[in-house]
């Protein structure tokens, strides 16, 4: 099933035209990656699928599971299964992390009209998710990122998203400072949320990730446009040869 369909995305910010043409299809049960260089648009089409407000569509359509993505609001979206995991998670201080968690759990479980969870009941289900992550407990009581290293704030999104389980995951750079043992912890995490009824597309710089979520499509983003889409050995082709080794074919007139 086509779970997203985008074509033609252009896009704004502040009056600059920063997308200028992105055409994308994922399936469920996809694992897409969005490889590209600093500034050629990632984090914008990533924060426009969740609906950020900062950035004006001015051409293209995009359909999420049969629906016109621009007919809702950011809040619906997280709703409807799109979920973002951002660049650089928010603080929160004076909120406890379990709190914020179980208040996002309850929101989308009550648009669904699906029972709620007491504290006691979510403590329970978010332990079980936690071992799946091999996160300590610890990080219950904790406010919402403050303090929190950037490996505990990735491992934290990806806790979000096990909780939330999203039809559509995007995670934007999810990677970047992580060592080693925390990619394989987070990767670990995305492998085993990926069924085959959702879709996960990470946007990231590096192929080092990439060793451990094997995508079914690699993407090549420049300028505001994907050029190049191939399987999971263009990865390691970028890694080895670079961004400029891209055949100028590919770039069309840009
Ligand atoms: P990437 O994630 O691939 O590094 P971005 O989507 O963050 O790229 O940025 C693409 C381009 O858009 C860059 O030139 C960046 O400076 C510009 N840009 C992104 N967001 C904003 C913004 N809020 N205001 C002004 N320019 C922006
Ligand atoms: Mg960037
Ligand atoms: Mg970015």
């Amino acid at each position: 099933k086509t779970l997203l369909e985008v074509r033609g995305l252009h896009a704004n910010v502040n009056g600059i035209e920063i997308l200028k043409g992105v055409d994308l299809t994922v399936k469920s049960g996809e694992v897409h990656a969005i490889m590209g260089l600093n500034g050629s648009g990632k984090s914008t089409f990533a924060k426009i699928l969740a609906g950020h407000p900062a950035y004006e569509v001015t051409a293209g359509t995009i359909i999420f599971n049969d629906q016109n993505l621009f007919d809702l609001e950011p809040e619906e979206r997280a709703r409807a299964g799109v979920f973002l995991a951002f660049q650089y998670p928010i603080e929160i201080p004076g909120v406890a992390n379990n709190q914020f968690l179980r208040l996002a759990y309850n929101t989308v479980q009550s648009q669904h009209g699906k029972e709620e969870l007491d504290p006691l009941e979510f403590d329970d289900f978010v332990r079980e998710k936690m071992k799946l992550l091999e996160m300590s407990p610890d990080f219950l009581d904790r406010s919402v990122n403050e303090g929190f290293s950037g490996g505990e704030k990735k491992r934290n999104e990806i806790l979000q998203m096990a909780l939330l389980e999203p039809k559509l995951a995007i995670l934007d750079e999810t990677d970047s400072g992580l060592d080693i043992d925390a990619l394989r912890i987070v990767a670990n995490g995305v492998n085993q949320l990926t069924n085959k009824d959702n879709a996960t597309i990470l946007v990231t710089h590096y192929q080092r990730l990439l060793d451990y979520i094997v995508p079914d499509y690699v993407h090549v983003m420049e300028a505001g446009r994907i050029i190049k889409t191939s399987g999971k050995e263009l990865a390691k082709e970028l890694e080895a040869h670079g961004y400029d080794w891209i055949n100028t074919d590919d770039r069309g007139n840009t």
